[in-house]
C-alpha cells in the first residue's frame, strides 16, 4: 500500500471528532520530542510504521453469499521487542486508525518497560452483524492472511473494541494448525484454559482504577470522597468502576452506546452489568436520573474517566468539562486541542498509553506464561500488575515533577527516551 505521508498527517486542521489517531499521534510525538535531547532522525523514523498489511479477507455468510472485508496489520516499531498490539472488529478500521494506534501502542509499551514494539491491527466489519459462526470464519481467514507476519516472536495481536477471548482462541488454533504445532503465544488475551492469563480480561479497567488512586493520592484528595464518572461500561470501564467503587469512592454515572445513568448517591456497579455482559442493561437501569453521554461528560464530578471510542473529548466540548481530573481508558479518547484546553485549564489528563496499559502488561505476562508453559495464580498476576504500574507510574510522575510539563508529555517522554535510546544503540542497517 502506498506510503502515507507526513503531510498527510500534520496537517493543521480544526479540531473535529474527525482528527485521526495518526494526527494526534504525531503531534503528540512532535510535542514530546521538542522536550528531550533526540535525534532528529530517530524522530522522522519514528513518525512512520515500518510495514502495513493489508489483506481481503472473504467471508462465506450463513445464507451461502459471499462478502470480501479489508483487513489490516500495522506494525510501527519493533526495535525493543515483537510488535504488540489488538485487533479490532469495527467499521471504521482503516490503514490510517491502525498506524496511529500502533505508534500509541509503541510507546505504552515503553512506557511500561516491556519488551515490546507497538503493532494494531483488525477488519473494517460491523461484528454486531455477524453470527457467531461468521465471526469464526471472518477470524480464522484473517489469521490466515497474516500468518507470514505474525507469531510469537515477530508480531502478537491481542483483543481490542469488537473482539474477545474467543477471537483470539480462534485465531490461535487457525494459526496452530496451519504451523503443525500449538503456539499460544502468537496472541494474548486468550481464555486461561489454552494458555490465557488469568486477570487479563479485568487488566485495562485495574490499571485504571490503580492509576486514578494514585493520582488522587499525588492531588492530596481523598478516595472515599472521590466522585467518579465513567463513559463506557464495557470491559474497560465496568472493571475500572467497580475496582474504585470497591476502594471506596462513589461512581455517580456510568454510560453505554445508548445514554447515561446517574445517582447523586452512588451507584452500584456491581449491580449494573457491563455493557458486553448484558448489552441494554446501562441505559436500561433504573436509575435517578438519565443522562446522554454528551451530558455524562460535563458533569461536576471529581473523577471523569472516557472509557468508550476515541475522540468524545474534543475543541467543542473541553470548555463545558467540569471534572478536576481525566484519566483516559480508552485509547485517544481527547484530541489534540481539547488537550490544549485541559492544561490551559489545569485539569490533569492521565494519558491512555500509562492509564490502560495494564492490559498489555497482563499480556506481557501471558506471553511468559505461554513461554513457559506455567500458568500464574491471579494473586501473582495482580500482584505483579500493581508493582509495574506503580513502577510507571513514578517514573512519569518524576518527569512532571522535574519538568513541568503534563502527564502525557511526561509519559511520552519516558516512552520516547527509551525507544530513541534503543534505536541510537542498534544504530541504522545497513
Ligand atoms: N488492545 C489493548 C490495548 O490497546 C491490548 C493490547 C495487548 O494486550 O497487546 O492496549
Amino acid at each position: 500500500m502506498s506510503q502515507l505521508t507526513s503531510k498527510d498527517a500534520d496537517a493543521t486542521e480544526t479540531d473535529e471528532s474527525s482528527e485521526s489517531a495518526l494526527m494526534t499521534a504525531r503531534r503528540q510525538l512532535k510535542r514530546a520530542a521538542a522536550h528531550i535531547d533526540v535525534d532528529d532522525g530517530v524522530v522522522e523514523r519514528l513518525k512512520h510504521p515500518t510495514k502495513v498489511q493489508r489483506v481481503s479477507v472473504p467471508l462465506k455468510r450463513d445464507d451461502g453469499e459471499l462478502e470480501v472485508f479489508t483487513g489490516f496489520r500495522a506494525q510501527h516499531d519493533d526495535v525493543r521487542g515483537p510488535y504488540k498490539g489488538g485487533l479490532r472488529y469495527h467499521p471504521e478500521v482503516n490503514a490510517e486508525e491502525c498506524i496511529g494506534l500502533s505508534m500509541w501502542m509503541t510507546w505504552k509499551c515503553a512506557v511500561m518497560d516491556l519488551p515490546f514494539g507497538g503493532g494494531k491491527g483488525g477488519i473494517a466489519v460491523d461484528p454486531k452483524r455477524l453470527s457467531n459462526e461468521e465471526k469464526e470464519r471472518l477470524t480464522r481467514r484473517f489469521a490466515e492472511e497474516l500468518r507470514d507476519v505474525v507469531g510469537p516472536k515477530q508480531d502478537v495481536p491481542a483483543p481490542d473494541m469488537g473482539t474477545d477471548a474467543q477471537t483470539m482462541a480462534w485465531f490461535m488454533d487457525a494459526y496452530s494448525m496451519q504451523r503443525g504445532e500449538t503456539t499460544p503465544g502468537v496472541v494474548t488475551g486468550k481464555p486461561p484454559v489454552i494458555g490465557g492469563s488469568y486477570g487479563r480480561e479485568e487488566a485495562p479497567g485495574r490499571s485504571v482504577a490503580i492509576v486514578t488512586r494514585e493520582a488522587i493520592d499525588y492531588y492530596d484528595w481523598n478516595l472515599d470522597e472521590t466522585t467518579v464518572a465513567v463513559q463506557g461500561y464495557g470491559s474497560v470501564g465496568a472493571n475500572a468502576a467497580r475496582a474504585l467503587d470497591e476502594w471506596g469512592a462513589d461512581v455517580l454515572a456510568v454510560s453505554d452506546v445508548d445514554g447515561a445513568i446517574f445517582d447523586p448517591r452512588g451507584l452500584d456497579t456491581k449491580g449494573v452489568m457491563a455493557h458486553d455482559e448484558r448489552p441494554g442493561m446501562v441505559s436500561g437501569y433504573e436509575a435517578p436520573q438519565q443522562l446522554s453521554n454528551e451530558e455524562l461528560l460535563e458533569l461536576d464530578v471529581d473523577v471523569l474517566i472516557p472509557a468508550a471510542v476515541g475522540n468524545v473529548l474534543t475543541a467543542n466540548n473541553a470548555d463545558d468539562v467540569e471534572a478536576d481530573l481525566i484519566v483516559e481508558g480508552a485509547n485517544g479518547p481527547t484530541t489534540f486541542a481539547a488537550d490544549s484546553i485541559f492544561e490551559r485549564r489545569d485539569i490533569p489528563v492521565i494519558p491512555d498509553i500509562l492509564a490502560n496499559a495494564g492490559g498489555v502488561t497482563v499480556s506481557y505476562f501471558e506471553w511468559l506464561q505461554d513461554i513457559n508453559r506455567r500458568q500464574w495464580t491471579l494473586d501473582r498476576v495482580n500482584n505483579e500488575l500493581e508493582s509495574e504500574m506503580l513502577k510507571a507510574w513514578s517514573a512519569v510522575r518524576d518527569e512532571v515533577e522535574t519538568r513541568g510539563v503534563t502527564w502525557r508529555d511526561a509519559a511520552y517522554i519516558v516512552a520516547l527516551n527509551r525507544v530513541a535510546t534503543a534505536k541510537g544503540t542498534r544504530g541504522l542497517w545497513p
